[in-house]
């Protein structure tokens, strides 16, 4: 466990404790339009909950402190540029009151893989410290919020499968009819994603990339819960620019197919590769041969949709 800043939290005489869950994102079409005079792209982005999961967990402290374990702690901030720390300032803020707790955040998602693990973690620590402080803010208070602290964040409040356009925060509901099962392969180190996109305007200089638009297969497969329907929809425009800045992913993900996947792609921004299977017992075996490649750092299989942040 990693500790941050020297005041580590006093507060630990039976005081109430709050552990929120929330879940990983794949993106199962994530369509990028070209970059905006602001420098944002336009998105169509179709998020789907996973159940691979970070905990979070609020308890009374005489200041704000983070800390962290898992996987990929060591890379994760613990200072008042981590989500957490950041989704605690602005709820405390919005009370007027101070953001006085400790958060610790058990990491299962890969860090800087793809899969909205910060998001995640914001998302979490809001809805966590909402219920510590006895503040009882509504849903939209809380999505409010969310948004501003990322365009990723809404979605992992509220998980399972979502439609976000704009700069993917806008989000509308999606219907599943189904249980997807997936592998996810950790790639050794992460992928910036202000540099995948840094990489996609690069690599489409001088084309003029259309607006980006629901794919209605996709979503059709989706709502029937059609695995290879599913398969042969997904979709990913940050693919060509994350395999740009990490050529060896094009070996994780042929390994995958190899293996039966009824189909691959990077997730979001990479490096995190996203295998889907036709149903669990294919996922381990998938999951086994990619780990045997080595090819990858780490393997996980997860179901999907997923509940979105909740208080356990
Ligand atoms: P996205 O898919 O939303 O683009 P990601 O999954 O690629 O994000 P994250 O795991 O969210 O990446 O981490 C991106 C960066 O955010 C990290 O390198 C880290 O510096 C910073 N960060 C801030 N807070 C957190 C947090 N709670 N967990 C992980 N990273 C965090």
């Amino acid at each position: 466990v990693r500790e941050g800043g020297a005041a580590e939290a006093a507060g630990g005489g039976g005081a109430d404790t709050v552990t929120v869950r929330v879940p990983a994102k794949v993106n199962i079409q994530l369509g990028v339009g070209g970059a905006r005079p602001d420098g944002y792209h336009d998105l169509a982005n179709v998020f789907l909950a996973v159940s691979l999961y970070d905990r979070v967990t609020a308890r009374p402290a005489d200041t704000l402190t983070i800390t962290c374990e898992g996987p990929g702690a060591a890379q994760v901030p613990l200072d008042g540029t981590n989500l957490a720390a950041r989704a605690a300032k602005l709820l405390a803020e919005r009370h007027g009151i101070a953001p006085d707790v400790h958060l610790h955040i058990a990491k299962e998602i890969p860090v800087a893989g793809g899969m909205a693990g910060g998001s995640a973690d914001g998302a979490a620590a809001l809805l966590a410290c909402d219920t510590l402080w006895g503040l009882g803010s509504s849903r939209a208070e809380l999505l409010e919020l969310c948004a501003r602290l990322g365009s990723d964040v809404p979605f992992s409040l509220v998980g399972g499968a979502a439609l976000g356009v704009g700069r993917g925060e806008r989000l509308t509901p999606l219907e599943v009819g189904g249980e997807f099962h997936w592998v996810f392969a950790v790639a050794d180190g992460g992928l910036s994603t202000p540099a995948v996109y840094g990489e996609f305007d690069r690599l489409n200089e001088g084309v003029r990339v259309p607006a980006p638009k629901a794919s209605e297969p996709l979503l059709a497969a989706l709502r029937t819960g059609d695995a290879p329907a599913l398969g042969a929809a997904l979709s990913n425009d940050l693919q060509p620019a994350a395999l740009s800045l990490r050529p060896s992913l094009a070996t994780t993900l042929t390994t995958g197919r190899a293996a039966g996947a009824l189909a691959a792609l990077v997730s979001g921004s990479g490096p995190t590769t996203a295998f889907l299977a036709s149903d669990a017992v294919s996922a381990v075996a998938i999951a086994r041969a990619l780990l045997a490649s080595g090819t990858c750092v780490a393997t996980h299989t997860a179901t999907s949709p997923a509940a979105g942040a909740t208080v356990l």
